[in-house]
Order: C-alpha cells, then structure tokens, then sequence
C-alpha cells in the first residue's frame, strides 16, 4: 500500500514546522508521498523539494487558496469561505501569483484589524505576532493564537479558536478572498488541477445544505473543478456519501489527507486520511503546470 496525504503546512504559512521538518516526519511517518499546500503561497516548494528527495518521501508541489463563495436565492445572499486546492499549478504563472499576491496583502490588513480589537482587551500587539512568523509567511489567524499564547492568555492554538479567535466573537474580520469560480479558473489556465478541501468542515454548525447548496457544487464543476478532498477529519461522516455521489456522477477525483500543521499545530497526524494512486495518478494527468516529484 502507498500512502499519499496530499495536504499539509509548514511555517511558509500556518504549519509550526519547516518544510524539512514535515518531510522528515513524513518520511518516519511512513507516507510515501506527500503534497505540500501551505496557504496562498509556492515559497516552500523548492526547501520540501531538497528534503523529500534526501529522505525519499514523493512531493507534490500544491497551495491551499482562499476563497469567498457567494450564493444567492431569491432576495437571500451569503458568502462563505472554500479552501481550493490547487495542485501541480505553475506559480509563476502572471494571473495566479497577482492573485495569491493580493489575497497575502489582504490577509496581512485583515490580521492587524483583528489584532488591533484583541487590543482592547488583552496586551497583543503586531510585533508580537511578527514574532510567531518567519519572514515572508502567509499569515492567519494561528499566528495571532500563537501570540496568545506567548502571553499566557490561552493555553493552545484550539483554546484561542474557541475563544477570542472565533469566527463568531466580538474580535473576528473576515478575510476578502478572491471569488470560488475565478480561482478556480485561474488554477486551471496556471495548469493546476483545483481540487476543494474539506468541504462542509464542521457543517454540524449550520442546518444541512444552506451553506453549500448542490448549485454551488454544480458551479464549481462548470468552473473547471477537478475534485473533492473528502477523506479529511473535519468532513462529517453524514455529508460523505453524498459528496461521493456527486463526484462520481461528475467524474471527479476523490482525495484525502491530514491537514496537518505540524505536531503541536493541530492534533492532524501526517498520513491519517489518505488518497489512492489512481485518484493521484488522475489528477498528474490533468497537470500541465509543474512536474510532480515520485
Ligand atoms: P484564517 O485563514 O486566518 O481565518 O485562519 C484559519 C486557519 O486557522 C485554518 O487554516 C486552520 O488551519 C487554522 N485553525 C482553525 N481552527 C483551528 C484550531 N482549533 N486549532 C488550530 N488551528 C486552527
Ligand atoms: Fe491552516
Ligand atoms: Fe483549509
Ligand atoms: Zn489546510
């Protein structure tokens, strides 16, 4: 059996590990083969390539990219975000790297919004959170909890999520993301093969069906999607045979993966959801944008 886990971070974005590190836990993990998909960013790519090839892990070269979907029925409209991911795109490609570039910025202006709430209250401030990040990293709200905790406000990384990070408390700014369906697009015209993550993530959280509608999936095929990552710890059990039923009338790969974000990031563990080499063998064949690693 090959093991493949085709999602995983590292300190390019919200991972606490290096790009080495997460290779070298790979390796001892024994996944044969890894993608790694920090969020909105490449820079990772070349220092997990250096070290998939020294301790013989596979790789393949991904970005986790924010999205914003926004769905309407009669006069109702909501958004909600979509993590797509893009594997094998070329990330020099003009159109994909100005959008990855301008959702980076965003992220930076939204963050230092959300600090400057938490200010109110507790004594964080943005060097305090520069602190938690290497140079040049995506930034997302774990380094801001990474922050916390330095302070002592909050235990862990999940303690800050329940609390003062949460998406519903008083201190929360959402991110401006680029649109699903154009992210979509531009991941293919980059010769990526877009595939959404985690879809309905702790859906239990909002009544079936109103966040995600069929139509919103159906738009995304017509995008150019190219698969659903549904073997992931956060996809309930009860949205699974419908997600796989969808895919199949579509022909569309299925994955799974981790997630992981290192060892004290999440409890993910490398290699705990996995993808077969068929599905992966699938989604090399629709890549025209970077080589895969074996
Ligand atoms: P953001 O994109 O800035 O809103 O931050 C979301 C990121 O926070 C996701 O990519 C997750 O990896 C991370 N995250 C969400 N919930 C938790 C949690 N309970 N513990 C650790 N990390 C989390
Ligand atoms: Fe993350
Ligand atoms: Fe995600
Ligand atoms: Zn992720």
């Amino acid at each position: 059996m090959t093991t493949i886990d085709l999602h995983s971070h590292s300190t390019r974005s919200d991972g606490k590990e290096t790009p080495t590190e997460v290779f070298e836990k790979a390796a001892r993990a024994g996944v044969d083969i890894l993608a790694l998909t920090d969020h909105d960013t490449s820079s990772g790519w070349s220092e997990a390539l250096e070290a998939a090839v020294r301790v013989g892990v596979g790789f393949i070269p991904g970005i986790e990219v924010t999205t914003l979907a926004t769905h309407s029925r009669g006069n109702r409209s909501w958004s909600f975000s979509v993590h797509m991911l893009a594997y094998l795109p070329d990330a020099n490609n003009a159109d994909l790297a100005a959008e990855l570039y301008k959702t980076v910025n965003a992220r930076e202006i939204r963050a230092k919004k959300i600090v400057d709430r938490l200010a109110e209250d507790f004594p964080i401030t943005w060097d305090l959170v520069l602190a938690e990040l290497e140079d040049g990293a995506t930034i997302a709200r774990p380094a801001i909890a990474d922050a916390l905790v330095s302070l002592g406000v909050v235990f862990d990384r999940a303690e800050a999520f329940d609390g003062p990070l949460s998406s519903e408390g008083k201190y929360y700014v959402p991110n401006e993301n680029v649109d699903t369906m154009d992210a979509i697009r531009k991941i293919r015209l980059a010769g990526g093969v877009p595939v959404i993550a985690h879809p309905m993530a702790r859906s239990e959280e909002v009544p079936e069906g109103r966040k995600m509608p069929e139509e919103h999936f159906e738009e995304m095929v017509s995008a150019g999607l190219g698969g659903i990552e549904i073997f992931h710890r956060d996809v309930p059990e009860f949205v699974r045979p419908w997600l796989s039923s969808f895919a199949a009338k579509h022909d569309l790969v299925i994955t799974g993966a981790s997630d992981y974000h290192g060892e004290n990031g999440k409890p993910n563990r490398l290699g705990e959801n996995g993808t077969s080499l068929e599905m992966l063998q699938r989604i090399i064949d629709q890549a025209t944008g970077v080589e895969p690693h074996l």
